[in-house]
């Protein structure tokens, strides 16, 4: 396997739970290490732009609307498949398909409030880190 960084979103249902901790420690624990983060909160305009890909989707404007409802902690995981392993971390979109044990079993509540964001490819974690760091901002250790 190869290594590789992936985009990760504490979304601000988590940060609202304060359970920022707790999910970062998952990723730790899996070997991944967090190389980059910063708290933010996300405009329209960011929120629209990152999620260019739904745009035209049903759940588009609900989705923007939460992403910009309260402060998220964005990361730059990095470690050997980072972006399959913190898919698998994640669990399914659904928190109600999501694998026992997994992030959004735990901590999400609803597919829209679902706890966390992650790349679900090499060209989008590159699209995705690109969105919110410079590279300047991003600590290999
Ligand atoms: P994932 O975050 O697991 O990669 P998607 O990329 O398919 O999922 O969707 C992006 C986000 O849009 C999801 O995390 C979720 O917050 C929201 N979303 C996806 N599908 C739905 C849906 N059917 N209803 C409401 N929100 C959805
Ligand atoms: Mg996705």
């Amino acid at each position: 396997m190869a290594l590789e960084r992936t985009l990760s979103i504490i979304k601000p249902d988590a940060v609202q739970k304060n359970v920022i901790g707790r999910i970062l420690m998952r990723f730790e624990a899996s070997g991944l290490k967090i190389v980059a983060a910063r708290m933010t909160r996300l405009s329209r305009a960011e929120a629209e732009g990152f999620y260019a890909v739904h745009r035209g989707r049903p759940f588009y404007r609900d989705l923007v609307e939460f992403m910009t409802s309260g402060p998220v902690l964005v990361q730059v995981l990095e470690g050997e498949g980072a972006i399959a392993k913190n898919r698998e971390l994640m669990g399914a979109t659904d928190p109600k398909q999501a694998a026992k044990d997994t992030i959004r079993a735990e901590f999400a509540t609803t597919i829209d409030a679902n706890a966390v964001h992650g790349s679900d490819s090499a060209d989008t974690a590159r699209t995705e880190i690109d969105f919110f760091f410079k590279p300047g901002e991003i600590f290999t250790r």
